[in-house]
């Protein structure tokens, strides 16, 4: 049976790439081929690029409260198609039903806040600057913007940005993951049905060629990235050279930490979903555990038997605890970085290396997986696994923790347990990482509060959604004014 192949959606219209070029899609749980994509070249871009700057103007004087009102109109077209978009998720991704729909939830909440832009995007005034003199700033759009972005969250992330870029009077360009770019077509046929004028939001599949075109391109004002690190840096770097405004958001180490005056049957729950949500393919997901003090054993054996009782299958199964990690690629990295574990020393608690799951011999599994006894200075405490991987580092004291916390690099989010309020306040105010849960493991900031991170997290000043976000889409223009 032939499989679909995926298309562009530019100026209103599905359209085929001018690329050749085509990569495949997998069902992680299966294994299975699903559909093909193309992996565009510039010219798709320059295609997407026109059809968005042609819309521009319009858009522009269209009043903020009717741009809203499109948005409106797409809350409820998401609502309806709320299940779909969740099931095509997992059928990409693999992680777990009711991740994908809390995800798609996520999204509509982006979608959600951005109506409010008669509130969010005004300016300010002075009057009398100088005698009879009166100025005042207007934040005003700037023509066409892009989001590059991640597999972990096929639908949520690019909607971290397309949302308040649109309703501050911008028009937009997407380009999914390579590898995940069926939810995001199926989030294009939805907004097709709500009638926005053509080209004020296009999407553009493929890989490299197509970011390397959008960095190029001189009619994109500026880009919005969620990534590696590394892609993050060039992204970063190259619309620095073509003088893009930028927000580039980078991976994670995330460290959770426990302290022996936590709640522990409380917080379990929370935790072990830190660790293992999404087969731990969150940029926030906890990585490092940091037990404090002498209830670490007892803590530990309570974890492992959390742990012991997640079932791994197909995300679509109602019943699956964790899904597959998202291709073969990924499955092999995080197979290396256990078997990195073990060289380095580390003991191995729970061995997820070899996963069966039953009527799915060619899923994308590991199994849940943790190691005792790590040190920081270890690899496995060091580097992005991303995969359902636990290090566990043991700690002395709630300093040790935060020192661990402050030298991941990757300083994204970061999350204490306690039951004591001076030890969060402290965790709180001296840890790096700009994402900080207290009793909470994914520290995940809702639409109306910026996302990303610190240090080699977050490559740009201005994060994503939040009410900061209408900054990077509009120029604030300053006017001012005297009449003889
Ligand atoms: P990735 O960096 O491989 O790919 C991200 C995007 O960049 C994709 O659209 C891809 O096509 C493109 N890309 C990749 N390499 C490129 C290159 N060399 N040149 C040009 N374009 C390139 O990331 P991924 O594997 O899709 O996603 C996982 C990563 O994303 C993890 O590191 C995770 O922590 C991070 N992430 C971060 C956040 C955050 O908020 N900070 C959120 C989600 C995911």
């Amino acid at each position: 049976m032939s499989l679909p192949v995926i298309k562009n959606y530019i100026n209103d219209e599905w359209v085929d790439a001018e690329s050749d070029v085509t990569g495949d899609v997998w069902n992680p749980a299966t294994g299975e081929k699903i559909a093909v994509v193309p992996y565009g070249n510039r010219a798709d871009v320059d295609k997407a690029v026109s059809a968005a700057k042609a819309a521009f103007p319009a858009w522009r004087k269209t009043p903020p409260l009717t741009r809203a009102r499109y948005l409106f109109r797409l809350k409820d077209a998401f609502e309806e198609n709320f299940e779909d978009i969740a099931k095509t998720l997992t059928r990409e991704q693999g992680k777990v039903i009711d991740e994908a729909r809390g995800e798609v939830r996520r999204m509509i909440e982006n979608v959600e806040h951005a109506t409010g832009v008669t509130t969010l995007m005004t300016g300010y005034t002075l009057e009398d600057i100088a005698t009879g003199i009166d100025c005042y700033g207007h934040r005003q759009p700037l023509g066409v913007f892009a989001a590059i972005v991640p597999y972990n969250f096929p639908a949520m992330v690019a909607w971290w940005f397309l949302p308040y870029a649109i309703v501050a009077g911008n028009t937009y360009v997407v380009k999914p993951s390579e590898q995940v770019p069926m939810t995001q077509t199926k989030i294009m046929e939805i907004v097709e049905e709500i009638g926005l004028p053509e080209g004020v939001i296009n999407m553009v599949h493929g890989a490299h060629d197509v970011v390397n075109g959008i960095l190029d391109h001189p009619d994109i004002e500026g880009v919005s990235f969620v990534g590696s690190t590394p892609t993050a840096k060039y992204i970063y770097k190259r619309c620095g050279e073509t003088g893009k405004r930028v927000q580039a958001l980078g991976g994670a180490k995330n460290v959770i930490a426990v302290m022996p005056t936590a709640d522990i049957a409380e917080g379990m729950p929370s935790l072990v979903s830190s660790f293992y949500g999404c087969s731990g393919q969150r940029c926030l997901a906890g990585s490092v555990l940091a037990p404090v003090g002498d209830k670490t054993d007892e803590m530990i054996e309570k974890f492992l038997f959390s742990v012991r009782q997640l079932t791994v299958g197909d995300g679509l199964d109602q019943q699956t605890g964790m899904g597959p990690v998202g291709s073969a690629s990924q499955r092999d990295k995080v197979l290396g970085y256990i078997e990195k574990g073990i060289e380095e020393g580390a003991t191995l608690l729970l061995d997820g290396r070899d996963c069966k799951v039953e009527g799915y011999p060619n899923g994308f599994f590991v199994g849940p997986t943790i190691f005792d006894n790590v040190t920081p200075d270890m690899t496995i405490a060091k580097e992005e696994i991303f995969g359902p991987v636990v290090c566990i580092v043991r700690c002395n004291s709630l300093d040790e923790v935060i020192d661990l916390v402050n030298t991941r690099g990757l300083s994204n989010a970061t999350s204490i347990y306690t039951g004591s309020g001076s030890d969060a306040r402290k965790f709180k105010y001296e840890v790096l990482p700009s994402m900080v849960g207290v009793n909470i493991g994914i520290a995940a900031p809702m639409s109306f509060f910026p996302f990303g991170g610190a240090g080699n997290s977050m490559f740009g000043d201005v994060k994503g959604h939040g009410q900061e976000i209408f900054q990077f889409f509009t120029d604030t223009k300053v006017v001012i004014e005297r009449w003889f």
